[in-house]
């Protein structure tokens, strides 16, 4: 990746957020605020956007979203935090690709490489993930990964179904 970015020891990353469950686009925001309130600094939004499901497909369509944040957290500490927002916002275990209330991914941190068995940065499903792809494309559509732009790569996978909904906290609500 390029253009890693650390500000006052702040490392920046990204995420991406989906749901299906309940109130998806209300739960895509309630995990914003919360990680906020944790501590996470944001700096981009991306639109909301509906997606066909992936992996298993007998289930409702998701909303998925992405952000770029900041954060002074070394990464397993993030995916602490992560975990602990999704089930504070009522995620129960569920099967992989199932149904979900609210699922956060880490996509990347910096430019750092990780790999064990609780976490793999960059995020190994992000240049493969159309869901992914685009709204995180149209955030930063210059970031580079594995010699591919997001702007490419985004715009290659646009046919797969997805419909951007509206901005991800209208300015009317
Ligand atoms: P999925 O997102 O694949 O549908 P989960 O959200 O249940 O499934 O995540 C399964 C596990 O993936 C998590 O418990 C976490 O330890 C691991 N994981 C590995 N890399 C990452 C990452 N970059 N971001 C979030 N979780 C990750
Ligand atoms: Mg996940």
């Amino acid at each position: 990746m390029n253009a890693p970015e650390s500000r006052n020891g702040m490392r920046r990353v990204g995420l991406g957020l989906g749901a299906n469950l309940g109130d998806p686009a209300g739960n895509l925001r309630r995990a914003v605020a919360s990680l906020s309130e944790a501590g996470l600094v944001f700096d981009a939004l991306s639109s909301l956007y509906a997606t066909p499901p992936w992996g298993v497909t007998d289930q409702p369509d998701f909303i998925n979203a992405c952000a770029l944040a900041r954060t002074s957290l070394p990464p397993l500490a993030l995916l602490d935090l992560v975990k602990a927002t999704e089930k504070a916002l009522g995620r129960e275990e569920t099967r992989r690709w199932g149904p979900r209330v609210i699922d956060i991914d880490i996509l990347f941190y910096d430019d750092l490489r990780w790999r064990d068995d609780r976490l793999t940065l960059p995020h190994p499903g992000l240049l493969e993930r159309a869901f992914v792809l685009v709204p995180l494309a149209e955030i930063a559509p210059d970031l580079v990964f594995g010699g591919v732009s997001l702007a490419a790569a985004g715009s290659g996978a646009k046919a797969q179904g997805i419909r951007k909904l509206s901005e991800f906290f209208p300015k009317n609500v």
